[in-house]
This record gives C-alpha cells, structure tokens and sequence, in this order.
C-alpha cells in the first residue's frame, strides 16, 4: 500500500477580475475546496486504486473535521496529528488570465513532528512506496523516509514548493524525486549552484536534461514533470528499474485542460499508487499511467475534488 506523509489546507479561492492592490477592496466569486500537496496525493493515490494512508497534521476546528470526513469518504486511512494550531488553510485569488496570488496560513502542517511519524511506524514500515512534498517540516519526511528504507520501501520525494530547502538527509534517503519545471530549477540551484531558466527546460536535448537531473541527484531516478510537454525521466547509472533506456521522455495525453491546478499532485499519486500494485513492471509503464491520469485530471476543475477514479481512466484511454 501506500503512505502519504503530508499537508491538508483548505483552500478558500476567490475567481476576480484582477487582483486586488494594496488598500483596494473587490468582489469576487467565492468557492472553498480541499486542498495541500499531501491530501490532494493521497486523494489521487486512494482514487487510482492503492490502499492509502495518509499521515498528517489538523486542527480541532471545522477544517479538521471536514477533512476527517473527505478522507473517510475516499477509504484513506488517516492518521493525524491533534494540532493546537488551527487546520491548514490556503487564500487564492485568481484573476480573469488565470493569473493567482496565494497566501499559505500553514498553521497545523507546520507541527507534524518526526515523533508523531515514528507512533506510526508500523504502518509506514508495511508500505510498498512512501510518498511526502515539502509543505511539512522536511525533518518529519526524513523520519517517515528513514522507517521506509529500513522496511524496504520505494521512497518517493515530490520537492514542492521551490522555495523550500530539503535538507542533506531527506535528499540522501530519497530513490526518486518529482520536480516540476520550477522546483527542478530551484533544487538545481540549490543543491549544484547551476542556474537554468525553468522556461528553457522542456527545449533541452535530453542528453543535456540527463546530466542535469544526474548533477541533481546522482543516486536516485529524477522525474521532470513538463506540464503539457509531459515529463522527462531520468535513471541514475545500473539502476534503470527495469527500463531499457537510462533517460526517455514521455509525451502528454491528449486531453482538454481546463484546469491545470493539481496536476502535478495527481501525477504524484497515481505513481506511487501504480508502482504499489503488485507484480513487477517497467518503471515507464507506472510513469505512463501517472501521465495518463495527471492528464486527465485536469479536465476537471479543483484539486483533490479533480482527481479521477482508476476506471475512469481505464475508460478514458483504454489500452
Ligand atoms: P505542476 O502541477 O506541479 O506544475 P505540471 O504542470 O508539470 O506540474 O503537470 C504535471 C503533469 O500533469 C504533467 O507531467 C502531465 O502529465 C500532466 N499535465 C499537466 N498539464 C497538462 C496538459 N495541459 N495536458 C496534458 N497533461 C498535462
């Protein structure tokens, strides 16, 4: 099965014309969704057929039990953490361009703590793929990584947002990471003092991308989410996990976008989900099936709302 370790916000999003300047006061429309990198992974990877744990922080207020009960809803199994912080809560404006501006009130994530990780461990050491982001404190995903490893567990590291730095531990104890065009960038920077310009990426050769994602993270295999260009897969050196190329790109499923927000979390899921299931395959047939179902969950507004169920998909692109 598979264990999300992450972040659960309510997401109070505004529809404007344009976004609000200092001292300006605007009517807008109003809607309010779950949402946090973490719920919305654990919604894709329960919806795309893997039993699912899901370990995270809540408040003892409203948005806590509203998350309690979505989860209930899905068949996830929650495990969260009582948190004297308020529930996780996200402001989004969206203006006509689909432009946005966010505030992130991270409240309760911010106290998932390495211990409340370890009463878990049982349930983290059962796992066949544990899968975490970085909108809960990074020493927490370490924790949940290092139980992982030991249990012989597939660890999966979506390093998002691209502001947040992933200390030397949490990168060492990551098999494989999921960056999109700017976290990629950013981590890039960060950890090898190279400086790309997200927007020049997908036009890389692959030979160029490979030594990249190989700079970035020698180790382990490198997954370059590309929004519509799909994503780029990069094996380090003797450990192709049953694939016949070190480095391959996969093109996007042909889909009608309306939406885009939480593709990149839908992805996440559906490949720790696909690679959870039973029986050995090629690691480009679980990227396929993630691509697949990422792209398909954008046909959909909202985030964890969007995320399809296994047979819609199945549906969808029959194979
Ligand atoms: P994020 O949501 O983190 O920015 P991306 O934009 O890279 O992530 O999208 C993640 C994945 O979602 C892509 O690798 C692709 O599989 C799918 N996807 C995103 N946008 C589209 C699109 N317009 N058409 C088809 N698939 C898409």
């Amino acid at each position: 099965h598979v264990v999300v370790v992450g972040s659960f916000n309510v997401d109070h999003v505004w529809a404007l014309p344009v976004l609000p300047r200092p001292g300006e006061t605007l009517a807008g429309t109003y809607h309010t969704g779950p949402g946090g990198k973490g719920f919305n992974q654990a919604t894709a990877a329960a919806r795309a057929g893997a039993r699912t744990a899901f370990v995270c922080a809540l408040g003892d207020d409203v948005g806590g039990q509203w998350a309690r009960a979505l989860a209930s809803a899905d068949g996830i199994d929650l495990r969260a953490l009582r948190s004297d912080a308020p529930t996780g809560t996200a402001g989004i404006y969206v203006d006509a361009d689909g432009r946005n501006s966010i505030v992130i009130g991270p409240g309760a994530n911010a106290q998932l703590s390495p211990a409340f990780i370890d009463e878990h461990r049982a349930a983290i050491g059962a796992a066949n793929v544990v899968l975490t982001q970085l909108e809960t404190p990074v020493e927490s995903a370490a924790a949940a990584f290092a139980l992982a490893r030991a249990a012989g567990a597939l660890t999966l590291l979506n390093p998002a947002p691209a502001d947040a730095v992933v200390s030397a531990q949490l990168w060492a104890l990551s098999d494989a990471i999921t960056p999109n065009e700017t976290e990629f960038c950013a981590q890039l920077r960060r950890q090898t003092g190279t400086e790309l310009d997200p927007d020049t990426l997908a036009a890389l050769d692959d030979a160029q991308l490979h030594a990249h994602c190989r700079a970035l993270l020698p180790h382990g295999s490198v997954i370059v989410t590309l929004g519509k260009s799909g994503c780029f897969v990069s094996h380090a050196d003797g450990a192709l996990r049953g694939d016949a190329q070190a480095c391959y790109r996969v093109a996007a499923a042909a889909v009608r976008a309306v939406d885009t927000t939480g593709a990149g979390d839908a992805f996440n899921g559906a490949l720790a989900a696909s690679l959870a299931r039973a029986g050995e395959r090629p690691f480009g047939e679980h990227i396929a099936y993630a691509n697949r179902y990422a792209g398909l969950s954008t046909e959909r507004a909202g985030a964890a709302a969007a995320m399809p169920n296994d047979a819609d998909l199945r549906a969808r692109f029959p194979s």
